[in-house]
């Protein structure tokens, strides 16, 4: 369902009265954790922020509001992130107008409600997933009541289109087409959190990507959590075309991709189209069958490996990413054997790997594990290892060759060089000039590591 006008209207009012309440120059900082969700909501708390008269900041002292984004996916960053806003109480003690909120995925989870309540008073803040939309008046609320917010609506999540966003870059965009995910992998926290699958209307969706073009966004991003099962009323492989037919959008990404739902027509039409980007991110999860099952994937390696052989012969230049967990409960040696397999026939670009994390309320929970956590950290190692080898590898096929960069600004890492990605999403380094920002450039490939391309522009 989508969220009613009218109450992106009210909300856009309470955004004005913020505004008129705070005095000039009030500073937020934006902590965001997780996946490309979770920014693309941010520049939406970014946005809203905005209209209410904030600037930002990175500097925690130098803040009137500090808002984490947070995810609920691996346990371990959510102790991280306690330990972070732990450590905030002292400057809250020290400066009581300090608004603390925390939003995103992990107040939604039931058992975060009472963690709150107790252990953490001093959160001025709390709001989930579904609130979003709601922010400008949970914040008035805060400001005005001078009391603590709780706002965690117990909905399957509804569509919302018309909050203001604030992009991180000019040059490339998220674009979220649809929210939620029905598949309840048994590992996986997100249906409880970001509800049911429900689509954005495809024309609200191309109507936003014609405006990026407008500005002279180049490069687009579709967020989903399993975008091929989109159906906003056209089907994934159709948004698609509509997409690509956008003049001046020259690139074209999407994730996620559910293996179980990637179509042929999908193949096809990334094989077709010159600005849909020879890059994917294809989630296996695991390289046996038996693991496939316990995690509720709905695909066994057969079906998998037949999607990988069909784009890597329409797309012979396809990169090709994936998420694995190692150590999921009663995986054997054998079963982790399988997985190397996999990735020594699929030769991944690059691999997303994590050792399994139980995440309360979910059915993977309470599975009983085999392995010790020492061999799961053992085999982690290992399979990091020979991913390195053959990420480098195919790196170094890449040395001599011409590569189109569409050009993002300074390294991060030298600031002598500029940087930018490759069709397939690989971060390529080259000395350049500012006013080359937003372009696209050709470099030649000289050096390569496991991660980056360097090169000379031609
Ligand atoms: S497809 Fe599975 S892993 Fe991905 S978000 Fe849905 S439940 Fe989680």
């Amino acid at each position: 369902m989508k969220i009613d006008e009218k109450e992106i209207i009210r909300q856009k009012e309470i955004m004005d009265k913020v505004k008129t309440k705070n005095p000039a120059g009030l500073l937020c900082k934006i902590v965001t954790l997780g996946c490309q969700q979770n920014e693309s909501d941010s520049e939406k708390l970014a946005g809203m922020l905005t209209k209410m008269g904030y600037g930002f900041t990175e500097d925690s002292e130098n803040a009137s509001l500090i808002l984490f984004n947070t995810c609920a996916v691996r346990e371990n960053a959510e102790k991280k992130l306690f330990g972070k806003i732990g450590a905030l109480k002292l400057l809250k003690e020290k400066n009581p107008d300090l608004l603390i909120g925390v939003c995103g995925c992990l107040p939604q989870q039931k058992v975060m409600e009472e963690k709150f309540k107790k252990s953490y008073k001093f959160v001025d803040i709390v709001f989930g997933t579904h609130s979003l939309y709601r922010f400008p008046e949970i914040l008035y609320k805060a400001i005005s009541d001078h009391k603590a917010v709780r706002d965690i609506a117990d909905i399957e999540g509804e569509v919302s289109e018309g909050i203001p966003t604030l992009r991180s870059n000019g040059i490339k965009a998220y674009v979220s087409i649809m929210y939620g995910c029905n598949n309840f992998c048994s590992y996986c926290v997100v249906p409880y959190v970001r509800g049911r699958e429900r689509s954005r209307d495809y024309r609200d969706i191309l109507q936003e990507i014609n405006e990026l073009s407008k500005s002279g966004y180049k490069e687009v991003m579709l967020l989903g959590q399993n975008v091929n099962s989109y159906s906003g009323g056209l089907d994934f492989a159709n948004l698609l075309k509509k997409v690509s037919d956008i003049e001046d959008i020259e690139r074209i990404r999407f994730m996620t991709s559910h293996p179980k739902d990637l179509s042929d027509e999908v193949i096809d039409i990334m094989a077709e189209r010159e600005n849909i980007c020879n890059q994917l991110h294809l989630p296996v999860q695991s390289g046996s069958d038996r693991m496939l099952e316990k995690m509720n994937r709905r695909y066994d390696i057969e079906h998998y490996m037949g999607i990988v052989n069909k784009l890597k012969s329409k797309i012979p230049d396809v990169a090709l990413s994936t998420d694995i967990i190692v150590g999921f409960p009663g995986e054997t040696m054998e079963d982790f054997e399988k997985t190397m397999e996999l990735l020594k026939k699929v030769r991944y670009d690059t691999i997303y790997s994590f050792i399994y994390s139980r995440r309360y309320g979910t059915p993977a929970y309470d599975m009983p594990d085999v392995m010790s956590e020492e061999d799961k950290h053992k085999n982690f190692e290992r399979m990091l290892e020979l991913q390195n080898s053959i990420s480098l590898e195919k790196n170094k096929a890449l040395v001599g060759t011409v590569q189109t960069v569409l050009v993002e600004g300074l390294s991060k890492t030298n600031k002598l060089m500029q940087s930018g990605r490759n069709e397939g999403g690989k971060l390529v380094h080259f000395k350049g000039t500012n006013d080359l920002v937003g372009k696209f450039v050709s470099v030649k490939i000289t050096e390569v590591n496991t991660w980056t391309l360097t090169g000379e522009l031609i």
